[in-house]
Order: structure tokens, then sequence, then C-alpha cells
């Protein structure tokens, strides 16, 4: 289950690095080369199913968009269904939304309000419906923050937050509600 500094390595490996982008200060992970490396993609994906395979999992929810990359490639090696958290708009059917801050202004991602079951449940009676959440990045927290309180919203449960790289300076991860992990911690 733990990956091995090897295995660490050639994920790690993988993430191409653009500095400023997309404005002057930022340095980008850049995953598309993760995606299109088969090794460092297989060696992820077959560490994520081996955590989560014990989770008895219900969905794997996605932070809008390279969340749904992740999450929808898990969902499938797990037997369980995906679901999407979109920026605002994008959804057609009834959806609950959640306002979050950026450093200008504000964004809001949304959800359909059935994604996970009437009432969040899909356990019959009403047991909430186990889910994780996955993005690829967790800088602020605030969009993972803001995903969460979606699926508590619908009365899903959130068992755990993952990510792929978390840039541990911005300590992110303490305005989150649930457990959190990640693959590799970037100082
Ligand atoms: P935050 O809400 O501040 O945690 O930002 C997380 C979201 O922004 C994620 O969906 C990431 O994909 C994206 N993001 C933030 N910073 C970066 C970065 N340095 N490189 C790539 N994606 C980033």
């Amino acid at each position: 289950m733990i990956l091995t500094p090897e295995e660490k390595n050639i994920i790690l490996d993988s993430i191409r690095n653009i500095p400023d982008f997309p404005k002057p200060g930022i340095i980008f992970k850049d995953i598309t080369t993760l995606l299109s490396n088969p090794t460092a993609f297989n060696t992820l994906m077959n560490h994520l199913e081996k955590r989560y395979k014990s989770y008895n999992l219900d969905f794997i929810a996605g932070i809008d968009a390279r969340g749904f990359i992740f999450g929808a490639a898990l969902a499938d090696r797990l037997g369980i269904g995906f679901v999407p958290v979109r920026k605002k708009g994008k959804l057609p059917y009834t959806t609950v939304a959640e306002k979050y801050s950026l450093e200008y202004g504000f964004d809001e991602v949304e959800i359909h309000i059935d994604a996970f079951g009437e009432n969040g449940c899909c356990r019959g009676e009403c047991t909430p419906s186990k889910v994780l959440l996955i993005d690829d990045l967790i800088a602020t927290g605030g969009t993972a923050k803001a995903a969460t309180n979606l699926i508590d919203k619908v009365g899903a449960d959130c068992v755990e937050v993952c990510f792929i790289m978390e840039l541990a300076f911005l300590n992110g991860k303490e305005g989150i509600n649930a457990p959190v992990y990640s693959v590799l911690e970037i100082d």
C-alpha cells in the first residue's frame, strides 16, 4: 500500500514544472506528462487501487477538470460510480452550489442534487453513500473545501480527500473537514 521511493520518483519525475504559468510567480505542475507516460500513470493507478479497494466506497467524486481523469480511472478500477464536481453552469440537471474565494474574487462549484442517490444515500434506508473526493493538486485548499461541503450538502459522506500532489507549505489541508491523503508532498 505504501509507495516505494522508486515508485514515488517515477511519478514525481513524470510531472513537468512550468514556471510563471498562468501568471508570474506560479510554478504550474503539469500532469499531462504523467498521463502520457504509461509507466508513471500505471504506477500511480496501481497504488490508488491498492489503497482504496478496502475502503468499501460507493463513489469517487472528481474535481473539474484534472480530478475527472484520475477519478474516473480509479472508479472503473474499483467497479464503482464516478461523479463530477463541476464549475458553475456546466451541469444540466438540478444542482447544489458552493462558492469559494480566490485570490481576487470568487468561484463556484456544483454537483447534481441526486449524484450520490436520493438524499445522498445509495444503500437503501438512509445510510449516506461513502465518497472519495479526488483532485490532482491541493494549493490553498479552497476548491477541495467547497467540494467537500457540496458532498455534505447532498447528504453523502466524504470519507477521504485524495490529491496526487500537495503544496505542503501552503497548509491547505488544514481547512478541510475530512481526512486528507496526498501521494506526493511538495515542499
Ligand atoms: P486551491 O483551491 O488553491 O487548493 O487550488 C487547487 C486547484 O487549482 C486544483 O484544481 C489544481 O488543479 C489547481 N492548481 C493550483 N495551483 C496549481 C499549480 N501550482 N499547478 C497546477 N495546478 C494548480
